[in-house]
Formats: structure tokens, sequence, C-alpha cells
């Protein structure tokens, strides 16, 4: 099958609690569209403190059993499709040594940054969240980009998740400094396909144009939460679009392992 995704590394599982479907059915979809290489990469667990349990992520305890499933998966169908084992995950200080130990200890294949929060789910707002407050923006950038010095993140899904309504100048200005890291660390960014199947507030067309004129590297990601979503071709062509507009250099595959 032809145009569309060849590689997608954005895809979760009903551990997060609002995925839906079997892996088994998210890799046949894969298959029967043409991708060769595909990657789970679920919302990252959270040492909570306090005992509070999140309803968007697996747990700890449960990271090991996710890893196995994945692997074993690979196994059975590598002579059809390269299978990885990820996560997405925020950069959070307070989580970050513990979630690093295990990624190391699971030997996980990769990790994409999603930045969803700045801080611990249960304490502060959502990035996606409408605001006209430039200080968050502001730290949004300032943390994605110390995060990614890390080394530990290997593209930043939905750049644009910050739905800031201030002043223009501002947006541009933080999302220049943004753009301007990301391609400094070679650090590709996505056009997240499911906000644009859904007609979110991202892809925001005011980010896309400045990562066209600062010439990042940019993914597509399926950020598959069901089985349909991996069978929508007409969302790729709205990707596809969306690249030729701002004349984004579009990579196909990245080396995952
Ligand atoms: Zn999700
Ligand atoms: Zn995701």
């Amino acid at each position: 099958m032809q145009n569309f995704l060849t590689a997608n590394y954005h895809a979760h599982t009903i551990r997060c609690q609002h995925a839906s479907g079997t892996e088994r059915e998210y890799i046949e979809a894969a298959i029967a569209m043409g991708i060769r290489e595909f990657g789970f990469s679920d919302h990252v667990p959270c040492p909570f403190r306090d005992g509070y349990v999140s309803g968007i992520r697996m747990t700890m305890e449960q990271a090991p059993e996710y890893v196995r499933k994945i692997r074993s998966l690979a196994r059975e169908y590598q002579s059809d499709i390269r299978i990885y084992a990820g996560f997405e995950a925020e950069y959070i200080p307070e989580f970050y040594e513990e979630q690093k130990k295990l990624f190391r200890t699971l030997d996980v294949d990769y990790v994409i940054m999603g930045q969803h929060f700045w801080c611990s789910e249960d304490k502060g707002p959502c990035t996606a969240a409408v605001t006209g407050d430039e200080s968050r923006i502001r730290s949004y950038v300032n943390q994605v980009i110390e995060g990614m010095h890390t080394g530990t993140y290997r593209y930043l899904a939905h750049p644009d998740i910050m739905n800031y309504r201030g002043m223009d100048s501002v947006y541009d200005w933080e999302m220049t400094r943004l753009c301007r890291a990301m391609k400094e660390m070679d650090i590709p960014i996505e056009i997240n396909m499911l906000g644009l199947r859904e007609n979110r507030h991202y892809p925001d067309e005011r980010f896309w144009k400045i990562a066209g004129e600062t010439g990042n590297r940019v993914i597509l990601g399926i950020d598959a939460h069901c089985v349909e979503q991996i069978y929508d071709r007409e969302t790729y062509e709205k990707g596809i679009k969306l690249v030729e507009k701002y004349h984004l250099d579009l990579i196909n595959g990245m080396d995952m392992r």
C-alpha cells in the first residue's frame, strides 16, 4: 500500500486507560497500511508521592509487563514489521531520575517527549489548557529545552501543544526559540495526526510556519489511541498538505535502536 507512513513511533495501549484495542490489532493495521516500523510509546508512568494514582497512564508496576508484551509481539511479527517498545514522557525534573532508571532497567528502544504537564499532573494545569499567560509558554519552552539536553528523548511530540492565546509577538518569540533549539540539537518535531484528525488546537499553523522558516526536521506521528486511527489515510493527506504549505523537511523514519 502506498501514500502512507512507512514509520510511526507514536501509539498507545489500553494501559493508559484512554485507549482501546489490542497491540496485535495495532500491529496488523500497521502491516495492512504498509508501515515498516511501528513503535509503541504509551504514556510513561510517574513515581507519584502521597499515593496519588493517575487515570491517564499506567503504573510503575505495570511497565515491565507492557515492555514484555511488545517484545513478544515484535518477535512474532519480525518477518513482517519492525516493532519497538518505547514511552511518551513528559520531562518533569522530580520524576526524571526514577523514570530514567526505569528506561534503563527495561531496556526500552526509545522515548519521545510529549510535554502535557509542567509538574506532577495532580498539582498543575495541562499545557494544552487555553492561556494568555506568557510565563506559561516561556516555562514550557524552557522545560522542553532543558529536558532535551539530557539526550533521553528522541523527538518532540506535538511541540505546539501550548494553547497560548496572548500576544502573537510572544508566541512567535518563544516558539522560534523552541524551534531553533530543536534544530541545534537535531531533534525532530512531530506533526500530531491525532490533533489533526480531531481538529484540536494543534497542529497550530502559527507554529509550523516558524518551523518551516527555521528548517527543523519534521516527522508525522499517528498518536494512535485506537485501531481506526492507524487506517486513517485522510488525516495523513492533511498532514502532507501542511508539510507542503510550510515547506517542512519531512523525514520518513529514525534509527530507533
Ligand atoms: Zn493519550
Ligand atoms: Zn501520545
